[in-house]
């Protein structure tokens, strides 16, 4: 879910079905499978007519379906406009919508839990989809909740959205900027206990730390850039980031205009500027995609949705990014975590 609320849920009605890639349009995918950590396909889809499998916004699995392959987190993300009381219910509602669309479109699309799912949907050349969930508000400070989204299939959360929760305060909580409570500590041993990928975009920078001393899995920032390029408080700070390099991790470039250029306008160029800066500072291993699709309601210009992010391993290539580097920024690098966090799980 996008920074600020007028701008991340955006009123779609049937006219915008089907406007967005023709059938015949070619996608140039360099060869490489891609894996996105963000989108809030699912989340826009509520309350609409429109589905999953072709539809005029940002993503959609007939325009995922032309790449080599693609792995795509579906967020189910809380929703403040609603208040704290109706978490449950809208994540509820987004993850029944995604199981409705899965089944609808069943040959086309996989749920996948583990690696071994991964591979299988993508040898059957189907999307593969990772369920995840955006705002831990959801558990209203109950374990059980976790448990249960667990056990539903749901593999990734972001601790907090932008505001306080139960686990930790959020990026906009400026005046206080809390860590992990002692609710929060347990959420995060937690989830390293089932196998749940900690996803720290969004939340507090004490709570970033507090998780970064705490976690014995490797976390993800889904969807945030670097800070020293753009200074929205989004993004991450340098020293953030050699912290998630260290422990691991691998942040994922979110698209979204305000946080790729602090002018708020942003071409194709910022992105690959941020995965530049990223992979130079702490590694290529540690850089993937967060697109933030459907959460955001700008895209970079040349960016119309799912059908161009090829284009970013188009400008790498002509960088002179190696096949295998391009690989690890486009998926490998976050299939690793899946594999390490999901598979390799501490006791
Ligand atoms: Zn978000």
């Amino acid at each position: 879910m996008h920074c600020f609320l007028e701008r991340g849920f955006m009123c779609m009605t049937d006219e915008h079905i089907g406007t967005s890639c023709p059938n015949d349009e070619r996608i140039n995918d360099n060869g490489l499978i891609i894996a996105d950590t963000h989108c809030d396909t699912i989340a826009t889809l509520l309350g609409t007519r429109m589905n999953i499998f072709s539809n005029g916004l940002h993503l959609d699995i007939e325009r995922m379906r032309k790449y080599k392959g693609y792995v795509q987190f579906f967020a189910a993300c809380v929703n403040p406009y609603y208040g704290r009381e109706y978490a449950v219910k809208h994540v509820i509602k987004a993850i029944d919508l995604f199981f409705n669309q899965a089944e609808i479109y069943k040959d086309f699309m996989e749920l996948c839990r583990e690696p071994g799912e991964i591979d299988r949907a993508l040898k059957q050349k189907k999307v593969a989809a990772i369920l995840a969930v955006e705002g831990g508000d959801v558990l209203q400070g109950e374990l059980p909740v976790l448990r249960l989204l667990y056990r539903l299939g749901i593999r990734c959360m972001t601790l907090t959205w932008n505001y306080r929760n139960e686990i930790a305060d959020g990026i906009l909580d400026n005046e206080t900027g809390g860590g992990l409570t002692p609710f929060g500590r347990s959420v995060v041993k937690e989830m390293n206990r089932l196998g749940m990928i900690v996803d720290l975009s969004h939340v507090s920078e004490r709570g970033f730390w507090d998780v970064m001393e705490l976690s014995e899995a490797p976390v993800i920032l889904s969807h945030s850039n670097a800070r020293r390029l753009c200074s929205h408080v989004r993004n991450a700070t340098d020293d953030q980031l050699a912290a998630g390099k260290e422990n691991g991790g691998v942040v994922c470039v979110n698209f979204c205009p305000d946080f790729l250029n602090d002018s708020g306008k942003a071409g194709i160029a910022d992105i690959i500027k941020h995965i530049e800066y990223l992979a130079g500072l702490i590694g290529i291993e540690h850089v993937g995609v967060g697109s933030d699709f459907d959460g955001i309601g700008r895209l970079p210009e040349g960016m119309r949705g799912v059908q161009d992010v090829g284009r970013i391993f188009d400008e790498l290539a002509k960088l002179n990014y190696s096949q295998e580097d391009m690989e690890k920024i486009a998926h490998k690098n976050v299939l690793g975590i899946i594999e390490k966090v999901c598979c390799q799980k501490p006791q």
